[in-house]
């Protein structure tokens, strides 16, 4: 397997120490790859990241492929929670632009261009950029938003420049070159323009399991993102972080910032000596949590006979614990999932299902439904736990874990 080592993106430098390792082996549309999500700390600037990591071409096919941000289940509405965060952010970039300002808007990774839509109809002009074809479509059906069909490629967009506002949230975390992203921003926007960039914030890693999963390749925190402008000719002219406690998805708290551009680059902070303890403590948190999960995941083998146990969820959740647990050497029924892209797939050799609603077939076959997402499990639980009333078992890891993290949190 091909994997790309990579120097701090925020300082340049190539002085850092492995902090963290989540293995994740196989990984639904890439394969069985054995893989270990490492994570770095720089010495020099504190920032966190990935690597060596996945190639880029992996990364972009399995977006292409299996990328869920189109959210079938809601026919391309997004859920309320998600409509109150994009209203936040929206209310917040207003704030930067005089009353009544109508420029124009370039959303990157727009989904189905909800925000942007806010925008339009305040009289701005749009333009989303989303890899989904289906966002494309539901971006036009919905909303009557021009969408691009791709990756950021600043060829394509140099035509349609200078943009008032470029919004940047939740992609900044994916990319293998965030420094090079802010270079080709810096160009595309208008002089007194404003880039807007939300990422999940470092120093509260909330969602304990699936903090380090191997889509998010750099992780910020306050001081290590203003670095990363302050080093490509933007100002930081508002950072806000929110909380998002677990009723908002995505459930962890995230950093919002507006940027102008300087003209100049800055020095940087270094962060290291408060970003270290951070980390230790998500991994003393990480480990006693993998020791209750082994131990619940034990137990639901031994009283399951063989072969006759599902799991309910083809995600990253679901590889970490092959990868980590006893599940991994257990004969397995199959992998339910609700997203029709996944069906016919194999996770770790397992295939991977959708559920035909047909509970006599079910119960053929399985005894025990355990599910395996960390986000997604009230949901799942809402959607199948009636099958516990035809004698069919259903597992959440979470249901007690997210009870004992928020007395943490309050404590
Ligand atoms: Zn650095």
């Amino acid at each position: 397997m091909d994997l790309i080592d990579r120097e701090c993106a925020v300082c340049r430098q190539d002085d850092h120490v492995e902090v963290f390792d989540q293995p994740t082996g196989a990984i639904i549309g890439i394969g069985d790859i054995g893989y270990h999500h490492r994570i770095q700390l720089c010495r020099r600037c504190g920032f966190v990241f990935a690597a060596p990591v996945l190639t880029e071409k992996m990364i972009f096919s399995f977006y292409e492929k299996m990328s869920n941000y189109e959210q079938p289940q809601h026919r391309g509405q997004r859920p309320q929670p998600e409509i109150d965060q994009i209203h936040r952010y929206v209310q917040l970039i207003s704030r930067r632009f005089p009353e009544g300002f109508r420029g124009k808007a370039l959303d990157i990774g727009c989904a189905t261009a909800y925000g942007l839509s806010l925008f339009k109809a305040r009289g701005w002009d749009v333009l989303g950029l989303d890899p989904s074809a289906r966002c494309v479509a539901l971006s036009k059906q919905c909303y009557d938003v021009r969408v691009i069909q791709g990756f950021f490629d600043p060829a394509v967009l140099i035509p349609e420049k200078p943009f008032d506002l470029i919004v940047l949230c939740h992609v900044l975390e994916h990319l293998l070159h965030p420094d090079k992203m802010l270079d080709d921003l810096n160009g595309l926007l208008s002089e007194n323009g404003r880039v807007y960039i939300e990422v999940p914030d470092l120093m509260k890693p909330y969602a304990q399991k699936c903090y380090f999963g191997f889509e998010h390749v750099n992780f910020f925190t306050p001081v290590t993102l203003t670095n990363l402008a302050r080093a490509h000719g933007f100002a930081v002219d508002s950072l806000s972080t929110f909380d998002n406690g677990p009723q908002i998805s995505p459930f962890y708290p995230v950093i919002g910032v507006t940027l102008s551009k300087s003209g100049k680059k800055s020095a940087l902070n270094n962060d290291y000596a408060d970003v270290l303890p951070v980390i230790e403590k998500f991994k003393s948190g990480s480990m006693r949590l993998m020791a209750r999960l082994q131990a619940l995941i034990s137990g639901i083998i031994e009283q399951t006979p063989k072969g006759r146990l599902a799991l309910w969820g083809a995600g990253i959740h679901t590889s970490q614990l092959l990868s980590e647990t006893a599940l991994g050497q257990t004969p397995l029924a199959c992998i339910f999932d609700n997203d029709p892209k996944k069906r016919g797939s194999f996770l770790q050799g397992h295939p991977v299902e959708s559920f035909t609603g047909n509970i006599e077939d079910v119960k053929k076959r399985i005894d025990a439904i355990l599910i395996s997402s960390e986000a997604s499990e009230n949901d799942i639980y809402q959607q199948i736990g009636h099958l516990e009333g035809h004698g069919i078992r259903i597992y959440r890891l979470y249901q007690e874990e997210k009870n004992n993290d928020n007395m943490e949190k309050c404590s």
